[in-house]
């Protein structure tokens, strides 16, 4: 793509921090308005209220953010942070049963969202190549139906309306981005969307956790054993910075959630296959009270296939490609839209090509979640994508839960299926005839009928062995 002499994003989330950070090697200048006014520090803000919720980085994330922002991974675990490797040091219960700690092979980075987005953000500005006009609403696109040539910002102190001229515009405003309005007020039809919500709910506390147990207990996965037909239920309780434990209850569609403190425990003992997540929390002290959310649907645009989309500009992020959290994909996925931008940038390609490798980046964790969510219970899918609809679907399923079940007990197609969770191999690589063929011969360990927890971690957090619970 040429070089921008300047360029506005709208959003200064993830998404849009790294996005103007690539810019501002490429453009002459770059300007990135947001409606928050911004915390000088790790705090919460309206404008991303999934930040009270687990947030997951997994390694390719990680590796990719290392890569734009070099050493932003050691800064966070320098504040506290954790790195799970995977698979050993999480225990986790899937419809299938109990996974072996295999040695890991990929890792994740855990810490609260205010944390990760502060370090990222503070190092971006610092630089000083990135103007930040906070307070700022984006409230239309500037230009014509054939080019977009700038943005219309709303003060939210002063109210009135005022347009930045840009030579690129980039859309990093989020799930509840207004783009599908600014562009008919542009006279653009709509991109193709497609969707596919399975009904995610979330409801989320911050706990304080034993002395030691945030650096050495590992985190914890507990899902519930249901049918396809039935709601799905899940916990999880990641160590974050601060000694605290920050724990996630989750359900899809027909599931319920707790709504008040008081029913926090008891919903975790009522509804988790095993009692692990309520024994955790049933003597750790609450920070917080319990937050929820329902944003949780897979939704993705094709701007790339449209044929009248207008010139300056492109989507990146949540705006373009959201996913069902539980997955842990969507801040990676920001980051490779930025990792896209910068090479394209650098290629000098025109904005069209530019959006079609930034789509690309978000394929395989778009497809990864919208075809695991299309199997549950009561999932409203409103896609064209070829590989989420049609009879195929059921056999793919299938096959995926062959593959989860086989990955329990065999270290070698753990391996391969940590590296696609994680995005660090494409999903193509499940389809490989080398795992095709460690899929039939690798030998599987026995099964485990208990949480795989060390003597020595149960006597941190103060919990008696378990006795066997069968889940197969
Ligand atoms: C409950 C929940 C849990 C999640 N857990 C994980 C996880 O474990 N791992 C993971 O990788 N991802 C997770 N995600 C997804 C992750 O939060 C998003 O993918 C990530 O925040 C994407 O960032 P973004 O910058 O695209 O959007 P956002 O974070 O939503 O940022 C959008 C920004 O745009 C600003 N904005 C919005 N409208 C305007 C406007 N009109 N003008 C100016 N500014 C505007 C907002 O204030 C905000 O700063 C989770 C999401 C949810 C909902």
């Amino acid at each position: 793509m040429s070089r921008p002499a300047h360029a506005v994003v709208m959003g200064g989330g993830l998404a849009g921090m790294l996005a103007a950070h690539v810019l501002a090697r490429h453009a002459g200048s770059v300007t990135v308005v947001e409606r928050d006014v911004l915390p000088d520090g790790p705090g919460h803000r309206r404008g991303v209220p999934q930040a009270h919720h687990a947030h997951l980085l997994w390694s390719n994330g990680a590796r990719v953010i290392d890569e734009l922002l070099p050493g932003t991974t050691d800064r966070l675990l320098a504040a506290g942070a954790r790195r799970i490797g995977f698979q050993g040091d999480q225990v986790t219960l899937t419809v299938r049963g109990w996974q072996h700690r295999f040695p890991p092979t990929q890792f994740a980075v855990l810490c609260t969202r205010p944390l990760l987005d502060w370090v990222v953000r503070e190092r971006i500005l610092a630089s000083g190549r990135v103007e930040l006009r906070q307070g700022a609403e984006a409230a239309g696109l500037a230009g014509d139906r054939g080019r977009v040539t700038g943005v219309q910002v709303r003060d939210s102190g002063q109210g009135g309306t005022t347009t930045i001229d840009a030579d690129l515009v980039v859309d990093a405003s989020g799930r509840g981005s207004g783009l599908q309005h600014w562009l008919a007020a542009l006279d653009v039809p709509p991109p193709g969307k497609d969707v596919v919500d399975a009904g995610i709910g979330y409801a989320t506390r911050l706990f304080v956790a034993p002395p030691g147990a945030t650096a050495a207990f590992p985190a914890v996965n507990v899902g519930a054993p249901h049918a396809a037909s039935e709601p799905g239920h899940f916990g999880v309780v990641y160590p974050v910075e601060g000694d605290r434990w920050l724990v996630t209850l989750s359900c899809t569609r027909g599931g319920t959630l707790p709504a008040r403190e008081d029913e926090f425990e008891a919903f975790a003992r009522r509804r988790l296959g095993h009692p692990l997540v309520a024994d955790l929390i049933a003597s750790a002290e609450p920070l917080t009270p319990v937050f929820r959310s329902h944003s949780g649907a897979n939704r993705r645009l094709y701007p790339e296939r449209h044929e009248g989309w207008p010139d300056g500009l492109l989507v990146v992020g949540d705006s373009l490609t959201a996913f069902n959290p539980v997955y842990g994909h969507g801040m990676s996925a920001a980051a490779r839209c930025a990792a896209a931008l910068d090479r394209e940038l650098a290629a000098g390609g025109d904005v069209r090509r530019a959006q079609a490798a930034i789509s690309a980046a978000v394929d395989d964790p778009w497809v990864l979640a919208a075809s695991k969510d299309a199997g549950y219970a009561g999932c409203r899918i409103d896609a064209t994508d070829p590989r989420l609809v049609g009879d195929h679907t059921e056999h793919q399923r299938r096959f995926a839960d062959s593959i989860i079940d086989r990955s329990l007990v065999a270290p070698g197609v753990c391996a391969v299926v940590t590296d696609v969770i994680s995005l660090s191999a494409g999903q193509a690589e499940l389809g490989s005839s080398g795992f095709l063929s460690l899929m039939h011969k690798e030998e599987p360990r026995p099964r485990l009928t208990g949480p795989p927890l060390r003597p020595e971690e149960l006597d941190l957090v103060g919990l008696p062995a378990y006795e066997s619970v069968p889940t197969a």
